[in-house]
C-alpha cells in the first residue's frame, strides 16, 4: 500500500482564484501572413539606388549608359586607373568609346554564334605596354574594393573584364538580373554581352 500518493486533481474542476493567477493566457490567433505583392530586386537590404560613380555611369548598381547617351553628351574618354605589374606605377589611361565600342559589338556580332556561351577569349586579357617601364604586357587595372564603385565601361572598353574576380562578376550579374552561377568563363561571357546591351539595348547582345 502506497500512503504517499496524493490525491489525484480533477483536470475538469474549475480553478481557485489563486491557482488563476498562474496560468498564462492563452494568446490571441495570429492572423495569416499575407503575401508580399511588391517584387524586390534581391539585395540584402541594399539599395539598388546608389551615388554615380562616373560621368559614364547611371545611378543604379552595374549599370552603364547608352552608346547613344555618351555620344550626345559628348563624353568619348572613358578613363580608369590601372597599375604595372613590373614597377607599381599607377596612373590613368583612356578609351576613346567612338571606336572602342564598336569594336567590340562587330566581334560579338561575328563570332558569338562560335562561343558556346563561354568567354574563353577574354580569359586572360591581353594587358597593355607600362609607359613608365615599357615592359609588354604588364598593366592592369585598378578595380574598386567597393563593388558599387567598379569602372565597368572601362573595364569592357580595355576588354579587361577578365581581371574581375568571379565574386565581382557575380555582383554584376546579379545586379542586372542574370544568371548568377557558373563558371568564370560563362559569367564574363554574360558581364560583357550584358554591358554591351546596356550601351546598344537594341544590339545582338541578349544572353
Ligand atoms: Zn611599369
Amino acid at each position: 500500500m502506497n500512503n504517499s500518493e496524493q490525491p489525484r486533481q480533477n483536470p475538469t474542476r474549475e480553478l481557485t482564484p489563486f491557482e488563476r493567477m498562474f496560468v498564462q493566457p492563452i494568446p490571441p490567433p495570429t492572423p495569416p501572413i499575407q503575401p508580399r505583392r511588391i517584387r524586390r530586386a534581391p539585395t540584402n537590404g541594399q539599395s539598388e539606388i546608389i551615388p554615380t560613380p562616373f560621368v559614364w555611369a547611371t545611378n543604379r548598381r552595374a549599370t552603364v549608359q547608352s552608346f547613344d547617351y555618351l555620344l550626345e553628351n559628348k563624353i568619348f574618354y572613358i578613363t580608369g586607373d590601372v597599375q604595372c605589374k613590373r614597377c607599381d606605377k599607377t596612373y590613368q589611361i583612356s578609351f576613346d568609346v567612338r571606336y572602342k565600342f564598336p569594336e567590340i559589338a562587330q566581334f560579338i556580332a561575328e563570332n558569338r554564334h562560335t562561343m558556346n556561351d563561354r568567354a574563353t577569349i577574354w580569359m586572360n586579357p591581353r594587358l597593355s605596354r607600362c609607359e613608365n617601364c615599357n615592359q609588354e604586357n604588364c598593366v592592369k587595372p585598378v578595380i574598386a574594393d567597393k563593388k558599387k564603385s567598379i569602372n565597368w565601361l572601362f573595364l569592357l572598353l580595355g576588354q579587361m573584364l577578365g581581371c574581375c574576380t568571379l565574386e565581382q562578376l557575380k555582383y554584376f550579374c546579379k545586379h542586372t538580373n542574370n544568371h548568377r552561377t557558373g563558371a568564370k568563363y560563362r559569367l564574363l561571357y554574360i558581364t560583357y554581352l550584358g554591358l554591351c546591351k546596356q550601351l546598344d539595348p537594341n544590339g545582338p547582345f541578349n544572353v
